[in-house]
């Protein structure tokens, strides 16, 4: 995964550019690191790889789905939270470590990495500075650099002419 700092940056990109309030968008910024609340499993020996497992369900996009629809019913609104959820398990299919994501859980099983996996990993628990140095330094580079300047330029995508 990438840490617990990255994911939310997913929803600071795109507060501005879809036009979401202040509190749908604290919203998902939440459900941007719910999915981790898995990692709770391994204190009770949930198996890593299993359906209830770190990036198992809670990773998926039926989770996603179920997590923004408990949340909001507006369409807008909802499409933001659901973007904001799934883009989770995406982040950590990007990530050169651990398992792959079950983004089809609970009905198929298969974990998945995307072909592009240019973030590094970040240990689980706690991890020394220098372990950490380049875990954040490829965060800053492939989520938050990019998050950053969608959330800078998307006063220009909205005002862009629809065709
Ligand atoms: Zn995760």
């Amino acid at each position: 995964m990438p840490t617990i700092l990255s994911h939310p940056a997913v929803a600071i990109g795109l507060r501005r550019w879809l036009g979401v309030d202040a509190r749908t968008a604290i919203a998902g910024a939440l459900l941007t690191i719910l999915p981790d609340a898995d990692v709770i499993g391994f204190r009770f020996g949930v198996p890593y790889g299993s359906t209830f497992g770190h990036r198992g369900f809670t990773h998926s996009l039926t989770f996603a789905l179920l997590a923004s629809l408990a949340v909001t019913r507006r369409p807008r609104a909802l499409a933001f939270l659901l973007i904001c959820a799934a883009s989770h398990g995406l982040l950590d299919a990007m990530t050169d470590g651990g398992l792959g994501v079950a983004f089809f859980s609970p009905f198929v099983k298969t974990r998945y990495f995307l072909p592009w996996r240019p973030i590094r990993v970040s240990p689980i628990g706690a991890a020394s500075l220098a372990r950490m140095l380049p875990v954040l330094r490829s965060e800053l580079a492939w989520v938050w650099a990019p998050m950053l300047a969608l959330a800078v330029i998307a006063p220009i995508l909205r005002r862009s002419p629809r065709v």
